[in-house]
Order: structure tokens, then C-alpha cells, then sequence
């Protein structure tokens, strides 16, 4: 075989694979937050302004669409639009995520080698550290001391990070040692950092000694660790997470590290940031009832990233549905689930611990009973702002405070409930509840709740009417219906002219292939296949298996009058649109007596055609 050939072959593998691995939920969660309702996820569009989802994903057949905008497409188009980038630049892109090399797009490139560095020299260094750690005494007694045993040592990998690294040095560039960070890490405790595949992508050392400053060090940001985006103890947590169906957001390694020790293993913590949209995006993955406990300390500055962290979620999850505001025992948890977008939870151990010391001093136990106690937001936000007030005197501050409580119950959409916490608010806090409810009423105004948008987009005109019946006739190839499969509509279509280049290109693709593809889901995997770089197309033959759903449900009688009813439209269509050319170019040349006769001719053949 000669070498171009031979390029192009293995170019076409790499696309294959990086088509394989590519899944459509994990694409676009990376990008938005998605929740489940029905078939299939919704989500805030990306790629226009929305308030309420009509941003559409199909798992099953790896698509989206967007009922807003009319987006649509797979995995790759959406990174296409979303990244702004060509086919070939995202393959590029996603080669050097997945490490896969792409020849003749020239992936064999440095970035994608430097990225594998970086992880082969963390890992190597990760079990150096590991080594050292098990060889002093030291360095292993303050871990035990800390009630750190051998097995979590283990499933976190801890290390110690001795004062010389020369055994790094000989093995590896010392640039590229310094730039990661691991030449400054000395006489050390060392906790990796690993992604969600448990990749070594970065090292928190802490001081031994007190007298050693500063207390942590973190590795720098690099091509492969991003702060925003990773969180401490996932790898080790994201079962626990998926089995318990909630997560424990913490603030410290050490936090979290004890929590594992103690039994408690749905626990994450950033990495020395505030907690962003990112880390909440990728929790939502794991986590179907999106139950999140934020377990930072109980200072002042814990309560505040409490607050924060709590916007933070609030807005990752906005139009979703509303945040859980009350603990209802009456609904059952499906209809709990669909109408509530997540669950903030927040645990305080009162005692101005943070977590690691709480369990440390009172056990597993009682810090699973701050868990199963742990109040829903609203209440903890109310709770704190009525013990403000009872701290303090000035009417002005009690005013400062009563503002302060409105929008909280605003957000609450259950009138009922809302009612109930003005109530309690207005006595606990010397208020007139009238005022208050007249207050919060006003406020109520200006928050929009989401309402269910998910109809198709309306047509304007007749032509647009037209195409869409053209459309409606060709998403009926994806019924996956045993008594009308592809070639079976292929036989009532198969004479059907289409207007729409699109659909055109998509009926020429399914001509060719349908005998082989006599299947709606592999039919539609080849055209994906065939149509891989012409978006346009892409988006349409999304919406073929989008507009095909409400038919799924169809019986063979109702089906078999729905293609023959659309088949004659698109006909009367057709004749009725020649017959208007036609009459315009008759009086545009009605001068000429034998054109004149040829074009009545045609309308007589027209009218007959017609009449079938
Ligand atoms: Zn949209």
C-alpha cells in the first residue's frame, strides 16, 4: 500500500475513534448543565439567550437540538459551534484530549506530547513520593497522628516529598520539573491530585513543620490540571456520589482525606478556589437528584463561601426547575425530581470546627447525624439571618436585615410555603407580616419561573409549511417500526420530489445505502457517517429524529394515512406551485399564439395530475 494511502487510512481510524469515544452527554455537560425529564435532557441553550430550556440532548442517538434557535447536530458540531472551530481544528482538539494520534492533521504535535509528559512525570513522581513517604518515620507518624492509616494512604496515594530531588532530576528535564512545580515541593507531605480517570494531574504538599512556610503548596496551573475545573478526591468520591446520589462539597484536602477515613466517601473539595459553575457541571454528572451539601467551615469567611458557593449552584442549575425549598414527605421522589432542579443542603458543625476536626474529636457517627439533620438552604439562610437579629439592637441594622430576607422568599414558588416562612420570618424577626408579604410580592415580580417550551417552531408561510411536511415524510426512515423499516417507506417516498437541498442530499445518501441499511438506527449511524462535515445537513437530519418521536406512538392504520396523507399534499403542492409559474409566464408571453398553446396543454395535463 503506498504511503498517502496508508495516511489516509489511519486518519480514518483516529476519526472513528475519537467518534467512539465522543458521548454526547458528556460533551455538552462539560458546556451547560442538563437534566433529565423524559426521554431526553434539557438544558439552557448555549447559542442563544434563554431563560427557560428548549436545548434538547438525545443520549440514545448521541444528538441535540435546540427547539429555540433550531440548532442541532452531534457531538462534533456542537463543539464546532460552541468552540467556534472548524471540523478539522475540533478533531484536532479532540485527538489531543483523547490521545490519539491524527497524522494528517499533524497530531502527533508537541502540546499533545508535552500533556503526556507531564502525566508520565506526576505519575512517576507520585510513586516516588509514596516510596519516601513509607521510609520515614516522620513523615508516616504525622499522618497516623492525624488518624491517616495505611489503606487511605494508599487509595490517595499521600506521599513525602524529601528535601532533595535529585532522584526526579536525573530521571527528567529540570525545566520541565521546575515549570510543574515539583522542585519546589521539600520536606513535604504530598497529596496528588487526580482527574476523574484517576491521572495524576497535580500535587498539594503541606508543611511538615510549623515552623515551615507557607502551610500548602499547590503545582501550578498547566496543560493538564485547570483549578476551576478539578476537584479534590472525585476519582476516589465519584461512586459513593453516583450510589448515594449526593455529593459533600468540603474545603481542604484533609477534609475530605478524613471524611474517606471515617467511612464517608460522597466528599469533594476545590482546590484552594471558590467553587465554580465548572466543578457544579461536573458533580451534576454524577449526582441524578443533584443533592449537594456544601460542608465548608463555620468562620465568617466559610459562611460567606457557604453563600457564594450557593449562587454559584443556584445559577449552574437556573431555568432547570426551582431549588428545593421545602422537605416534602407527601410527593413521591419522581415527581420531587422532576420539578425540582437540585437540592442544596448546608452542614454546620456549630462548633467552629471544620470537618476534619469535628471527626476527629466526635466520630463518624455524629457527623452523620449533621448530615441526616442538615438544613435545606433557605433554611439555614433564614435561620442565620433571625440569629443575627437577636445579636443585635439598632432598628437601622433590623432594617438592613429585613431587606436582606426578601429575595430569599422570592425565590420560594410555592405560594403556600412561601406564606408559611413570611409567617415565621415576620414574628421571629418583629416584622409586620402584611408588609413583608406586600414586599416580597413586589419582588416576586422580577423573578421569571421556567415554563415548559418544547413546541416546534411555528412556520410562517407556506413554503415553510411545505418543507416541514417534506421533513415530517423523511423522519418517518427513523421509526424503528418492524412493520414500516426504511425500505418499507422508501416504497411509498420513493417518488416524492423534494424542494429542500438538505433533504434532497439526505434522500440521495439513504438511496444509495438503504439496502445495506435496512435498519432506522444503523441508517441513521451511515448518514451521520456520510454527512460528518456538512453541518448544515447534520442539523437537518437531527431534526428528521427529533420530529419523529410523536409518531413512535402511531398505529400501522394511522401511520400508513399519515405518509399517504403527506404524499398527496406534497404533490397538490408541487402541481398547484407549476400551475402559478405557469400562469405568470403565460401572460408574460401571451403574445405568442403557439407558446400560448403549449402552455395550455400543459395546464390541462397539470389539472388531470391533479385530479389523481
Ligand atoms: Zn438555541
Amino acid at each position: 500500500m503506498d504511503r498517502a494511502l496508508l495516511k489516509k487510512q489511519s486518519t480514518d481510524n483516529a476519526v472513528e475513534e475519537i467518534k467512539n469515544r465522543l458521548d454526547i452527554i458528556e460533551t455538552v455537560s462539560e458546556h451547560i448543565v442538563l437534566k433529565k425529564s423524559g426521554r431526553n435532557y434539557w438544558g439552557l441553550c448555549p447559542f442563544h439567550k434563554e431563560k427557560t430550556p428548549s436545548f434538547s440532548v438525545n443520549a440514545e442517538k448521541g444528538i441535540y437540538k435546540c427547539f429555540g434557535c433550531g440548532e442541532g447536530g452531534d457531538s462534533i458540531s456542537f463543539l464546532m459551534k460552541v468552540n467556534n472551530t472548524s471540523f478539522w481544528e475540533t478533531m484536532v482538539m479532540l485527538a489531543q484530549k483523547f490521545n490519539i494520534e491524527l497524522p494528517e492533521a499533524g497530531v502527533t504535535s508537541e502540546s499533545s506530547e508535552y500533556k503526556k509528559q507531564i502525566l508520565e512525570i506526576n505519575k512517576y513522581a507520585a510513586e516516588f513520593y509514596k516510596k519516601m513517604l513509607l521510609e520515614n518515620k516522620e513523615a508516616k507518624n504525622y499522618l497516623l497522628k492525624r488518624g491517616i492509616n495505611e489503606t487511605i494512604i494508599e487509595e490517595f496515594s499521600l506521599g513525602f516529598a524529601p528535601v532533595s530531588a535529585d532522584e526526579l532530576i536525573k530521571k527528567y528535564d529540570k525545566d520541565i520539573l521546575q515549570k510543574i512545580g515539583l522542585l519546589s515541593f521539600k520536606n513535604r507531605i504530598i497529596i496528588p491530585i487526580q482527574d476523574e480517570k484517576g491521572n495524576f494531574i497535580a500535587f498539594g504538599a503541606r508543611a511538615m513543620a510549623d515552623s515551615q512556610g507557607p502551610k500548602y503548596l499547590n503545582s501550578p496551573e498547566s496543560p493538564v490540571f485547570n483549578k476551576s475545573r478539578s476537584l479534590f478526591g472525585l476519582y476516589q468520591a465519584k461512586d459513593s456520589i453516583k450510589e448515594l446520589d449526593s455529593v459533600i462539597l468540603m474545603e481542604g484536602y484533609f477534609d475530605v482525606i478524613s471524611a474517606h477515613s471515617h467511612g464517608l466517601a460522597n466528599v469533594v473539595a476545590t482546590l484552594g478556589t471558590a467553587l465554580t459553575e465548572q466543578h457544579i457541571r461536573i458533580v451534576a454528572r454524577y449526582s441524578e437528584s443533584r443533592r449537594i451539601y456544601l460542608a465548608f467551615d463555620s468562620d465568617e469567611a466559610g459562611v460567606n463561601a457557604t453563600n457564594r458557593g450557593a449562587e454559584i449552584i443556584k445559577s449552574a442549575f437556573s431555568g432547570l426547575g426551582e431549588i428545593r425549598h421545602f422537605d416534602e414527605n407527601f410527593a413521591d421522589s419522581t415527581v420531587k425530581q422532576d420539578r425540582t432542579a437540585c437540592e442544596i443542603r448546608v452542614i454546620t458543625t456549630n462548633t467552629g470546627k471544620d470537618p476534619d476536626e469535628f471527626l476527629r474529636e466526635h466520630g463518624a457517627e455524629a457527623y452523620k447525624e449533621l448530615i441526616n439533620s442538615a438544613p435545606l438552604l433557605i433554611d439555614y439562610q433564614i435561620n442565620r439571618i433571625i440569629n443575627l437579629n437577636e445579636k443585635i439592637s439598632s432598628p437601622q441594622d433590623k432594617a438592613k436585615l429585613g431587606k436582606e430576607v426578601i429575595p430569599l422568599l422570592s425565590e420560594i414558588r410555592n405560594s403556600i410555603i412561601r406564606n408559611e416562612y413570611i409567617k415565621l420570618v415576620a414574628g421571629r424577626l418583629s416584622i409586620d407580616e402584611e408588609s413583608l408579604n406586600i414586599e416580597v410580592r413586589k419582588n416576586l415580580q422580577k423573578v421569571t419561573y421556567p415554563q415548559a417550551n418544547k413546541n416546534g417552531l411555528l412556520f410562517k408561510n407556506q413554503e415553510e409549511k411545505y418543507v416541514l411536511a417534506q421533513k415530517n415524510l423523511l423522519s418517518l426512515y427513523f421509526l424503528n417500526n418492524e412493520k414500516f423499516a426504511p425500505l418499507c417507506i422508501n416504497n411509498y417516498i420513493k417518488e416524492v420530489e423534494l424542494s429542500d437541498t438538505h433533504l434532497n442530499l439526505i434522500k440521495k445518501h439513504i438511496d444509495e445505502i438503504i439496502d445495506e441499511f435496512n435498519d432506522s438506527d444503523k441508517l441513521f449511524k451511515e448518514l451521520l457517517n456520510k454527512l460528518a462535515e456538512n453541518e448544515e445537513a447534520k442539523k437537518v437530519l437531527t431534526d428528521l429524529i427529533y420530529r419523529v418521536e410523536d409518531k413512535k406512538d402511531l398505529n400501522f392504520e394511522l401511520l400508513e394515512q399519515y405518509l399517504t396523507d403527506h404524499i398527496l399534499y406534497l404533490k397538490t403542492y408541487q402541481v398547484s406551485e407549476r400551475q402559478k409559474q405557469l400562469r405568470a409566464s403565460y401572460y408574460a408571453d401571451n403574445n405568442d399564439d403557439t407558446s400560448s398553446e403549449l402552455h395550455q396543454q400543459k395546464v390541462k395535463e397539470l389539472i388531470s395530475e391533479r385530479r389523481l
